[in-house]
């Protein structure tokens, strides 16, 4: 990028001018890693100070069966599958219960698309788990799953999301958005809950009170314009709803083969890697630099690795999710002793350490308890580091 280009793009930031689409990918054309961090570290300051925001949650899959067989993923299951199940709903309650130590908050639940469970068992479920645990938040479904819902019950997604909303349910997921742009998606998305569906589903969300997470599956078979394009649908119905609470950059995932069959089952795999450290830390700074309008830019540690997600603390990013435990979909995604449990000691120490102040949040991003500041950098090497034998 030449000089110029760089220097108005620095000062429409510091302007706090929105960017274009063609910034959006100028952006992205930029080797300048650092350059780029202290942009989107300058925007996330502004928005967010030095706050890093967590929750306590879990996650919990109903079923692994699938009617769709999406390129990317490696989690469905097709009915009869030697490892496809679904819970009883005494089951999901039985291990939501299992899970609620550390005065979790939220329970994320999202699932295949299941071609014979009938849609009472999804507000049924929701209601038992409410009924059990009165003080976690229940945060479930894809708007894909939404979708799915409306074809499997003849209701709107309207009455779908009043009789879920009534059974407890506080908030969608932000799953299925993948990458919105036609070129990408028909080569990776394996139903019809494309944006037009997608948004209409979120929107009406919105509409309804909700708070809805946003994300984006990059380091695939797109394109930097893909990636601005997403954004920028995103953004765009931002400004009619204000319904989005973050934006969620979901790094792609190879198939780590743990299926009892020993298949793998994602597509395109063969075609390409995943995302390096410095593109994903390039994907926060961007996002963050063109989503002006959402609040949150979240890091999912799971898909990153322990140090990635720190250090994207400093690319925009200023919420890690979660203290997951048992997290099916991706485990360990790059071989580097990502660990698949994080309780709340281990959040607040990988966020201090990364320099910033801890919140724990709700479900709606309301505080639950502030912590103090991180001691400066100086003031940690003045402590003795322990030596490993
Ligand atoms: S991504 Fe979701 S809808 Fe697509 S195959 Fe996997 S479980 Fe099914």
């Amino acid at each position: 990028m030449d000089a110029g280009l760089k220097r108005e793009l620095e000062a429409k930031v510091y302007a706090g001018e929105r960017l274009s689409r063609e910034d959006g990918i100028a952006l992205y054309e930029s080797d300048d890693l650092a350059w780029l961090g202290r942009l989107a570290h300058h925007r996330r300051t502004e928005l967010n100070g030095d706050r890093v925001m967590f929750n306590v949650n879990r996650h919990l899959n109903l079923t692994n069966v699938c009617s769709a067989s999406c390129a990317y993923c490696s989690f469905q299951r097709k009915p009869g599958e030697k490892d496809a199940y679904t819970m009883r709903i005494d089951e999901a309650v039985r291990k939501a219960k299992e899970m609620e130590d550390e005065q979790l908050t939220e329970l994320h639940i999202v699932n295949g698309l299941h071609p014979t469970l009938p849609w009472r068992y999804y507000p049924k479920v929701l209601r038992e788990l409410k009924a059990a645990l009165p003080n976690v938040k229940l945060k479930c479904f894809t708007a894909t799953e939404v979708q799915w819902f409306e074809k499997i019950s003849g209701l709107s997604a309207d009455e779908i999301l009043d009789e879920l909303m009534d059974a407890g349910l506080e908030s969608l997921t932000g799953g299925g958005a993948e990458i919105f742009d036609w070129e990408v998606r028909q080569h990776i998305v394996d139903h019809d809950c494309h944006w037009e569906d997608w948004s209409r589903i979120h929107a009406l969300a919105h509409r309804k009170g909700m708070k809805t997470p946003a994300t984006m599956l990059y380091g695939h078979i797109e394109e930097p314009r893909h990636r601005v394009d997403h954004v920028l649908r995103l953004r765009e119905l931002q400004d009619e709803t204000g319904g989005f609470a973050v934006f969620i950059p979901l790094r792609y995932q190879h198939d780590f083969v743990d299926s009892a069959d020993g298949k793998i089952r994602n597509r395109i795999q063969a075609r390409t890697t995943m995302a390096s450290p410095a593109e994903s830390l390039k994907t926060f700074a961007v996002s963050r630099l063109l989503f002006d309008n959402v609040p949150h830019v979240k890091c999912f540690w799971v898909m990153h690795g322990l140090s990635v997600a720190q250090l994207s603390l400093n690319f925009g990013a200023d919420d890690l999710d979660g203290s997951v435990v048992e997290y099916k979909i991706t485990h360990d995604a790059d071989s580097y002793g990502t660990p698949n449990t994080m309780h709340r000691e281990d959040l607040l120490n990988l966020i201090w350490e990364a320099g910033f102040r801890p919140v724990e949040r709700d479900t709606r991003y309301n505080v639950v308890r502030e912590y103090d500041a991180a001691p400066s950098l100086a003031e940690r090497r003045a402590e003795p580091q322990r030596v490993w034998a």
